[in-house]
């Protein structure tokens, strides 16, 4: 399923089977989850993708071979995430912060993806996945879950932790943050009663709309839901000393906001990608507490209704295509 150009629906197409250069490996994709960045990719609110590209990047697939340097046994089940290669070399590699390579390529975006039946991926930033999980379940952890969970980490062990916007990435950093003993408040679009009783079910301590007041002053917050217009009202909902964690690629502008309301020491703080890092940490620690990510699945051919599914909020956790 490819796209040609930003703003049009991506075609179903038979293209001949990549075959995988120098570290690479050819991956037959068992599943591959529905992001909200692959919406700004086909919006076009993302700069220089590569066109036409395969989106896809929280892909579970096979080895069926490896290009020279490559050592996975055929049939062994790896994840590809967004962060599909960087450079080793600039100052943010050497200094553990590859997410913020200045030559990073991107899954799906300057990459070819995982809305496909064959995949190749340099096999340095595959991850091996949590056995507990089957592929379409293990799927939504590869962005969701490892962005969801680089978020949470900037949260810095808040005891009170806000969530806005209620979906794939929310309900499984809720997940981790509940087994941490952390209260999780859930802030949702007003009236959006099928997410907040999600919300509950998964053990917040409260569910509301955004706009409500925060029944408790909260330690930290992360915005998952790509609306600018929540940073100030997630400000109004932390502590002095708290912090705002924008959890997404992609946002609509923050509107003007008065002084008071980032005095005291709070701040506002973006995360950009993933390391490596990250995804060995929080792909142990999925396994450790038995995250259960909530799925539907489609057939590949469908990839454009999942993607209206998920602009229209119509998903319940997250959404994967099978090929
Ligand atoms: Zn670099
Ligand atoms: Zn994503």
């Amino acid at each position: 399923m490819r796209l040609h150009d930003p703003g049009t629906s991506l075609v179903l197409e038979r293209r001949p089977v990549p075959a995988p250069g120098p570290g690479q490996v050819l991956l037959k994709v068992r599943a591959c989850g529905v992001c909200r960045t692959d919406l700004h990719l086909i919006d076009g609110e993302l700069p220089n993708p590569k066109l036409p590209v395969v989106p896809g990047h929280e892909i579970v697939g096979t080895v069926v071979s490896c290009g020279e340097g490559a050592n996975h046994r055929p049939g062994t089940r790896l994840g590809v995430p967004w962060l599909g290669y960087t450079c080793g070399k600039c100052q943010f590699c050497s200094g553990g912060q590859e997410n913020l390579c200045d030559r990073a390529a991107f899954t799906g975006y300057q990459l070819d993806g995982g809305y496909a039946e064959h995949v190749v991926a340099d096999a340095r930033y595959c991850f091996e996945l949590p056995s507990t999980l089957d592929d379409a379940h293990a799927a939504p952890l590869l962005c969701a879950g490892l962005i969801g969970y680089r978020s949470w980490r900037m949260a810095d062990g808040a005891k009170r932790l806000g969530i806005y916007g209620f979906g794939a990435a929310a309900h499984l950093v809720t997940q981790v943050a509940t087994h941490k003993g952390q209260e999780v408040f859930a802030f949702t679009r007003a009236g959006d009663v099928t997410a907040q009783r999600f919300a509950m079910g998964l053990g917040a301590q409260w569910a509301g709309a955004s706009e409500d007041r925060s029944p408790a002053l909260l330690d930290a917050a992360i915005i998952f839901a790509p609306s600018g217009a929540l940073v100030p009202l997630a400000l109004r909902a932390v502590r002095k000393g708290g912090r705002v964690v924008c959890g997404g690629i992609h946002m609509s502008d923050i509107p003007a906001l008065p002084y008071s309301l980032l005095w005291g020491e709070r701040s506002i703080h973006s995360v950009a990608n993933l390391t490596r890092r990250d995804g060995h940490e929080f792909l142990a620690l999925a396994g450790e507490i038995g995250i259960q990510p909530s799925i539907t699945t489609l057939p590949l051919a469908r990839a454009n209704e999942a993607l209206d599914r998920l602009r229209n909020g119509a998903l319940s956790g997250a959404a994967v295509l099978i090929p």
